[in-house]
C-alpha cells in the first residue's frame, strides 16, 4: 500500500511520484482504453504514436525547445550517448572539414565530476587510432581545496576552448561529486558561453551537454546555443530506459557520408539522423518507460511547469544546505563542495566522528528514508533531491538533520 512508501532520496534511478505511479498500474493493464497493456501493445500502434508525439510536444513546450532543434527519445542511457556525441559530432567536423586530419580534429572536454572523466575516456577510447584528439579544456581537481577532489567550478579565465573544435563537452550537473554550473547570468560560477566564440565570430562552438541529473529541474540556460543536449530519464522525468536528445538540426548528419570520407563508421542505433528520420522509432523503443516519462511531463506541466519546479527545487536545497551549514558550525557535518558550485539536485556532504555516517543513516532509515549513502567511489551521504521529493519530504529529512545534529553535539 501506499503508506508503506519510503522517501526514496536515492540518486538514480530515483522517486516518481506517486500519482504517476498509480496512474501506471493503471496503464499497465488498459492503455487508453485500448484493452491492451502499455507494455503489450505495439510500438507502431497509432495509440502509442499518438502518445510519444504528446511527449515530445510537452517537453518542447516546456523547455522552450526552438524548432531549430528535434527532439529524440533514444535507449542506453548517458552512458551510450559517451559514445554517440564522439561518432555523429565527428562525423559532422568531417563534412564540414573533409581535408583535415586526425591531428587537426579537436574534442574539447571540460572535466568537471565523475561523469564528465568518464565520458572524456569514452572519447578517448574511440579516438585511440588517430581520429582526433582529446583535450582536456580544465580538470577542476587542479582548482581543489586538495588537489584531487571535483568539488568545485573554477573560474571563466580557466576555460580555455580550442578556436575550432568538433565539440565542447560539459555536464552541467555533476551527480556523484555534487557539483552543479550556476545559472544565475553572470555568476562566476556559470558555463562561460560568452567564451563560446574565441574568434569573434557569429558561430558559436558545438556544445555539448549532459543534463541527466538535472533534466527539466528548471530552465536551461542558453539552450539554444547548444549543439546537443541529453539526459537520461531516470533521475527527474521517469524510469530508466529512456534517454532524451535535444539535437540542432546540424548535427543530424549523414554518419555514413562521413564515413565515406574517412570519419568513423557509427552503429546505426547511435545515429542520431536515423533516429531523427524515424521519429525515435527506428527500432522499439521502450514503450513502458517512454509512456511512465509521458505522464511525469504531463503532471509536470498541469502544476505550473518548470517555473514550478525551479522554485520549489530552489526552496529544497536551500533548506538543506542551510541545515548542511548549521551542523558544520557546531562540527557535525562537513560541506563538501565549494561556495557557489554547490548542486540544487545532489547535495554531498561528510558526518563527522567516530560511526557518525552509520548512524546518520540507521536514523533515516528508521523514519523511513533511504537512498541517502554517497556514491561508492566518494563515500560521505548524498541526498538527492530530484522533481519528485517534495517539499513536505525535504521538510522531513530537513527536521532530523537538526535532530541528529542536536543529539552529536550533547
Ligand atoms: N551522466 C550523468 C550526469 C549521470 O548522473 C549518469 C548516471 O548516473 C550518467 C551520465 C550515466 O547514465 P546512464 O546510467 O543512463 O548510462
Amino acid at each position: 500500500a501506499s503508506h508503506d512508501r519510503v522517501i526514496n532520496f536515492g540518486a538514480g534511478p530515483s522517486a516518481l511520484p506517486l500519482p504517476v505511479l498509480e496512474q501506471s498500474q493503471a496503464g499497465l493493464v488498459n492503455f487508453e482504453n485500448t484493452g491492451i497493456g502499455i507494455a503489450e501493445i505495439s510500438h507502431r500502434s497509432s495509440e502509442f504514436t499518438t502518445f510519444i508525439a504528446k511527449v515530445e510536444v510537452n517537453i518542447r513546450s516546456q523547455l522552450d525547445v526552438p524548432p531549430t532543434h528535434a527532439i529524440l527519445f533514444t535507449q542506453g542511457g548517458g552512458s551510450a550517448q559517451f559514445a554517440a556525441v564522439v561518432m555523429n559530432m565527428l562525423a559532422r567536423y568531417k563534412l564540414l572539414h573533409p581535408e583535415k586530419g586526425g591531428a587537426e580534429t579537436v574534442l574539447d572536454y571540460v572535466v568537471t565530476g565523475s561523469w564528465s572523466k568518464k565520458a572524456c575516456e569514452e572519447a578517448r577510447r574511440l579516438t585511440v587510432g588517430g581520429h582526433a584528439q582529446v583535450r582536456v579544456v580544465v580538470d577542476t581537481r587542479q582548482h581543489s581545496r586538495d588537489g584531487q577532489s571535483f568539488d568545485n567550478i573554477p573560474p571563466h579565465a580557466a576555460f580555455a576552448f580550442s578556436p575550432d573544435p568538433a565539440l565542447v563537452y560539459y555536464c552541467e550537473n555533476e551527480t556523484v561529486d555534487g557539483v552543479e554550473f550556476a545559472h544565475e547570468p553572470g555568476s562566476a560560477t556559470a558555463f562561460p558561453y560568452g567564451l563560446l566564440n574565441p574568434n569573434g565570430e557569429a558561430k558559436l562552438l558545438p556544445l555539448v551537454a549532459d543534463y541527466s541529473s538535472s533534466f527539466m529541474c528548471r530552465r536551461i540556460p542558453h539552450l539554444a546555443d547548444h549543439a546537443v543536449i541529453y539526459a537520461g530519464a531516470q533521475k527527474n522525468i521517469g524510469p530508466a530506459g529512456v534517454t532524451v536528445l535535444i539535437v540542432r538540426q546540424d548535427c543530424l548528419v549523414d554518419v555514413d557520408a562521413a564515413a565515406q570520407l574517412g570519419a568513423i563508421p557509427v552503429p546505426t542505433m547511435l545515429s542520431w539522423k536515423t533516429l531523427s528520420d524515424s521519429k525515435s522509432l527506428y527500432n522499439t523503443p521502450s514503450v513502458l518507460s517512454v509512456y511512465v516519462t509521458g505522464l511525469v511531463v504531463e503532471r509536470m506541466r498541469e502544476q505550473g511547469g518548470l517555473p514550478y519546479y525551479e522554485e520549489l527545487n530552489r526552496k529544497k536545497a536551500l533548506s538543506v544546505y542551510a541545515t548542511i551549514n548549521e551542523g558544520q558550525e557546531k562540527g557535525v557535518f562537513r560541506r563538501k563542495v565549494k561556495n557557489g558550485s554547490e548542486s540544487w539536485m545532489n547535495v554531498v556532504f561528510e558526518v563527522l566522528g567516530e560511526g557518525a555516517e552509520k548512524r546518520f543513516l540507521d536514523g533515516a532509515k528508521e523514519r523511513g528514508m533511504t537512498g541517502l549513502e554517497g556514491h561508492r567511489s566518494v563515500g560521505g551521504i548524498r541526498i538527492s533531491l530530484y522533481n519528485a521529493i517534495t517539499e513536505e519530504q525535504a521538510g522531513k529529512l530537513v527536521t532530523y538533520m537538526r535532530e541528529f545534529i542536536i543529539e552529536e553535539t550533547k
